[in-house]
C-alpha cells in the first residue's frame, strides 16, 4: 500500500500583512453580526460611498458588492442568480444586484452569509445600476435609502459647484443616519477615521506603486483580495496598521528580490475590469503557467482617498474612477501602464457592467496607441459562471502572450 504522503502547511505567520489583511476581512462581517445580535441598527452600503459617514457614526455596515464577490468565488453566483431570475429580473442586470436581491429574499448563502440590513447607503460614482438594484432592496424589504448622487464630470478639476452639492448632500445623509439610528456625529471622532482612512490609503497606494520594481515584488491577484479591506475597513486603525506591514513586506521582498509572483516574471500586464471570481483559479492559472504577471489595475487604486478636510473629502468621492470622463480615465490608465513598465493590456469586457463595456472598447484602444502595447479582450462576468468561456479566455491569452514574446525577440 503507498505510504499516505502529508502534505504539511506552513501556518500562517499573525504578524504578516496577509494575515491581518485577512482577519480585518472576516471581523468586518463578525462585527455587523455582533451589532445586530445587540439590537443595533445594521446597514447595507455601496463600495464607494464615503464610509467615513458610517465609521464615525459608530454604525456597522456590510457591502453587498464583496458579499456577492465571495459568493461568486466560492461557487453559489448561478445558484443565487436564479433565485433572483425566477423572481422576474432580467438575466441582463448586474450579477452582483441578482446575488443581492435573492439575498435579501432568502436570507441565507452559507458561502458568506451577514445580517440583514435596516438602512441602505447608497452612492451612484459606482455606476447608476447601483440605483435601481438598492431602490429595489428597499422597497422589497421596506427600509429607508440614502441616495448621494456623484455627477458625472466632464472636466479634469471638480469645480466648486460640484463640490458644494456633493457637501450638502453628505451632510443631509449625516443628519437622515442621526435621525434613523439615533447616533450622533462627533467632530473629533471624524478627525480619527479621516486619519486612519489617509494612514490607510496613502500605504494602500504605496504598495500597489511597488510594481514599479522589477520584477514585481507582488503578484497582482494579491491586489484582488487585499481590495476587500480597503472597500470595507479604510477608516479603521487596523486596516491602516495592516497597510503599513503590506508596504514594508513588498519594499523587503524589492530589497530581497523575492515575490509572491512564484514564477519568472517573464511578462507584466494591466488587467482592466473586475475579476471573475468563479473562474479566478482558471484565469490566474493561464497568466502564471506563461509567466504572465498582471502587476496592476485602477480599481486597486481606485479605493485609495487622499484628502485633507470634509470639502477634499468630498472632491475625492467625485474623482472614482468610474465618475470621471474618458480622457481623465484613459490617463489615469496609461500613467499606470508607464509607471510599471506595462507590456500589454488584458481587458475584461464585463457583461454585467454594460455601460462602461462600451466605453472601455474606446478607451483600451487609446491606452494600447498611447503606450504601444497590445491589447485583447475577453468577454466574461464578475459574478455569472455562465458568461465565461474558457476556450475564449485561452485563445486570447495565448494571442497576448505570443505578441508579448515576438516584441521582446524584435527588440533584442
Ligand atoms: S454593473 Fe458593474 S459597476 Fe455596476 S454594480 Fe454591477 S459590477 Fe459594479
Amino acid at each position: 500500500m503507498a505510504e499516505e504522503v502529508k502534505k504539511h502547511r506552513t501556518p500562517p505567520d499573525p504578524n504578516s500583512a496577509k494575515y491581518k489583511l485577512n482577519a480585518i476581512a472576516a471581523k468586518a462581517y463578525a462585527d455587523a453580526q455582533a451589532a445586530k445580535e445587540a439590537g443595533e441598527m445594521v446597514g447595507w452600503c455601496s463600495s464607494n460611498f464615503p464610509v467615513e459617514i458610517p465609521e464615525t457614526l459608530g454604525l456597522a455596515v456590510c457591502y453587498p458588492e464583496n458579499q456577492a464577490a465571495a459568493i461568486a468565488a466560492r461557487g453559489a453566483g448561478e445558484r443565487m442568480c436564479e433565485v433572483s431570475e425566477a423572481d422576474g429580473y432580467s438575466n441582463d442586470i448586474c450579477a452582483y444586484a441578482r446575488i443581492s436581491l435573492a439575498y435579501a429574499k432568502i436570507k441565507d448563502a452559507p458561502e458568506q452569509n451577514m445580517p440583514q440590513p435596516d438602512f441602505l447607503l447608497c452612492c451612484n460614482n459606482i455606476c447608476n445600476c447601483m440605483i435601481k438594484w438598492y431602490e429595489n432592496l428597499a422597497k422589497e424589504l421596506s427600509i429607508p435609502m440614502i441616495m448621494i448622487d456623484i455627477p458625472f464630470n466632464p472636466d479634469y478639476e471638480v469645480s466648486e459647484a460640484e463640490v458644494v452639492y456633493i457637501r450638502e448632500q453628505f451632510l443631509a445623509a449625516i443628519r437622515q443616519l442621526e435621525k434613523i439610528t439615533g447616533k450622533k456625529w462627533k467632530e473629533e471622532r471624524y478627525k480619527e477615521v479621516m486619519e486612519y482612512s489617509g494612514r490607510t490609503s496613502r500605504a494602500w497606494l504605496a504598495a500597489t506603486a511597488c510594481a514599479k520594481y522589477k520584477p514585481s515584488p507582488f503578484n497582482g491577484f494579491d491586489l484582488l483580495n487585499h481590495m476587500a479591506v480597503m472597500v470595507t475597513a479604510r477608516g479603521k486603525a487596523e486596516a491602516a496598521e495592516a497597510m503599513e506591514t503590506l508596504l514594508k513586506e513588498y519594499e523587503e521582498n524589492h530589497k530581497n528580490g523575492v515575490s509572491t509572483f512564484r514564477e519568472e516574471e517573464k511578462h507584466r500586464i494591466m488587467f482592466e475590469g473586475i475579476a471573475c471570481w468563479p473562474w479566478l483559479r482558471v484565469t490566474s492559472t493561464a497568466l502564471k503557467s506563461r509567466g504572465i504577471n498582471m502587476v496592476t489595475t485602477i480599481y486597486a487604486d481606485a479605493f485609495g482617498f487622499v484628502y485633507k478636510d470634509f470639502d477634499d473629502m468630498c472632491r475625492a468621492y467625485a474623482k472614482v474612477p468610474n465618475a470621471i470622463n474618458l480622457e481623465m480615465a484613459r490617463d489615469k490608465r496609461v500613467k499606470l501602464c508607464k509607471d510599471n513598465a506595462v507590456e500589454g493590456l488584458l481587458v475584461h469586457t464585463n457583461r454585467s457592467c454594460k455601460l462602461w463595456s462600451g466605453f472601455m472598447y474606446e478607451m483600451s484602444r487609446q491606452i494600447g496607441e498611447a503606450c504601444d502595447i497590445p491589447v485583447v479582450s475577453f468577454d466574461g462576468d464578475q459574478a455569472d459562471p455562465r458568461n465565461f468561456s474558457e476556450a475564449q479566455f485561452e485563445t486570447r491569452v495565448q494571442g497576448l502572450a505570443e505578441i508579448m514574446e515576438e516584441r521582446k525577440g524584435a527588440a533584442k
